[in-house]
């Protein structure tokens, strides 16, 4: 039926086989489109995506689901999964001059020692003015630093933001807006206020791996022609309308729309027909990466999902224990822990060895935390990534890459064109849903011929993205 000539319906090529893509791919199918998800990678997910550590499967990186994920929940419930989600309450833990403290509710936070009580009270009023603001678009204009100085002063500063900024930004946080501080805290603010004023994370058992595994299966029900193993290298006009693909070892194979979900540097290789402009507005975006080593231990080592670190010697962003959520029963009795490393794309960090890694991040534990011991480790392995999230810079709505490209029927549709919330499934679900109720929306409109799409006028296109993401 796909290749069939009588076939008239217009053919969608959408470029990455991550969330965003598969969830772009499934609704263009409801829709009734001819769609083929291409995915570089041998299986689908991307950063979602699973692999085997040791005798269990599960996400390569942490993923949590909140309450307040109204875009994924949709979703989920329409594959049939959502109903089999699991609720748990969790803990925070803070790191702070070489001691653990709890940080999960009021009175621990007013105990916490590092800080005067001037200075909670200072803190806990930032985190509170910041979940009651609405006008994000003046927080991008002002740096994430001068922000929090001016609202927590420079004790709290110094003492809390700072090396937090640091752990999750490194020196990038010098080129921040305050924007991503308003972002973070919106959301764990969400989780709270949707819920039982208690943070409470879920899971699907199975992990991502399960909701991927039904979300595939839902797409080639809906018809979706799904290749993995087929990097995208080129889409240029096609003489006869319509796009011209080169991907994998196959000939060029032609598109009437091409969506790309990639991050922007992706986009840019692929496209050697972008105006300068829009070229610029492409490359512009700075990724952050990261490094994550997984380990399967034989015991907890705490009973904090996350535990945050202020202390520059630790060379982590954090300490995840996933099984203070996930049943350890599903992970085959073990704990699983991540010890995730955020940094820039091109940082070093990315050539270190897995050993030269498990040396050193190890040892780090054993230094943290008194009772561990490395012959607890049973599995320890390492995922790299170079460009996971768009840093949001000053100004960053301003300088956004267009959604629709002058290419006649190419898109960029991906997670650079999150504004409102920091990286997450829920936010990439919503990116894909407004697409399709945005700028996809006229070629996907009856009657409109899928081959001449009309040419948006420079400016109006990054005019209509920034319209189209900053609606309420
Ligand atoms: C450490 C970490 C923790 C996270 N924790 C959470 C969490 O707790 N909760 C939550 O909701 N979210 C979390 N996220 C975020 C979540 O993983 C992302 O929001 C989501 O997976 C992004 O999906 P995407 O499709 O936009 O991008 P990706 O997953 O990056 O997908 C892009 C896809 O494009 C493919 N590709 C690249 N180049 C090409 C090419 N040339 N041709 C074809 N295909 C190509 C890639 O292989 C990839 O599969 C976390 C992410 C990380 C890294």
């Amino acid at each position: 039926m796909h290749d069939s000539e009588a076939d008239n319906r217009k053919h969608w090529a959408i470029v990455g086989g991550g969330m965003l893509g598969m969830t772009l791919a499934y609704r263009l199918a409801q829709r009734g489109q001819r769609v083929t998800l291409l995915e570089a990678a041998p299986t689908l997910g991307g950063l979602a995506s699973a692999w085997r550590l040791g005798d269990v499967t599960w996400d390569r990186f942490y993923h949590v689901t909140l309450l307040s994920d109204t875009h994924l929940h949709a979703l989920l419930a329409e594959i049939g999964v959502e109903e089999s989600m699991r609720w748990v309450e969790t803990k925070t833990g803070f790191y702070s001059g070489g001691e653990l403290y709890s940080m999960s509710n009021s009175v621990e936070f007013l105990r916490f020692p590092p800080l005067t009580l001037a200075e909670k009270l200072r803190l806990g009023a930032t985190i509170f003015y910041a979940s009651k603001l609405k006008n994000w678009k003046s927080l991008e204009k002002v740096s994430v630093e001068s922000w929090l100085r001016r609202h927590s002063g420079a004790g709290v500063f110094e003492k809390i933001w700072l090396p937090l900024l640091k752990a999750k930004l490194g020196d990038a946080y010098r080129d921040t807006s305050a924007a991503f501080i308003w972002a973070h805290i919106n959301r764990m603010y969400a989780a709270r206020r949707s819920g039982l004023k208690k943070e409470m994370f879920g899971y699907v058992p199975g992990g991502y791996a399960a909701i991927l595994d039904r979300l595939a299966e839902t797409l080639r029900g809906a018809g979706v022609r799904i290749e993995c193993d087929a990097p995208v290298h080129e889409a240029v006009a096609a003489e006869q309308g319509g796009v011209r693909v080169t991907y994998g070892g196959e000939p060029p194979r032609r598109f009437d729309n091409v969506v790309f979900t990639t991050p922007t540097p992706v986009i840019s290789r692929a496209l050697p027909d972008l105006t300068a402009g829009e070229r610029e507005r492409f490359d512009g975006v700075r990724y952050l990466g990261i490094v994550c080593a997984s380990l399967l231990l034989k015991k907890p080592i705490s009973k904090y999902y996350v535990t945050n670190i202020t202390d520059a010697w630790v060379p982590l962003t954090a300490v995840i224990e996933m099984t203070t959520i996930v049943d350890r029963e599903e992970l085959g009795g073990h704990a699983l822990v991540y010890l995730p490393k955020y940094v820039p794309s091109d940082d070093p960090l990315f050539e270190e060895s897995d050993g030269s890694l498990r040396e050193r991040w190890i040892g780090t534990l054993e230094k943290m935390y008194p009772h561990f011991s490395r012959d607890d480790v049973q599995a320890f392995q390492v995922c790299r990534a170079r460009s996971v999230m768009a840093l949001p810079t000053l100004g960053y709505s301003e300088r956004l890459p267009p959604l629709q490209t002058s290419i006649p029927g190419v898109y960029a549709v991906n997670s650079a064109h999150i504004l409102k919330g920091n990286l997450n499934v829920n936010e990439t679900v919503q990116v894909a849903d407004e697409a399709i109720a945005g700028v996809l929306a006229p070629a996907l409109a009856a009657g409109q011929s899928p081959t001449t799409p009309t040419r948006p006028t420079r400016g109006d296109d990054a005019q209509a993205a920034r319209e189209l993401i900053a609606r309420p």
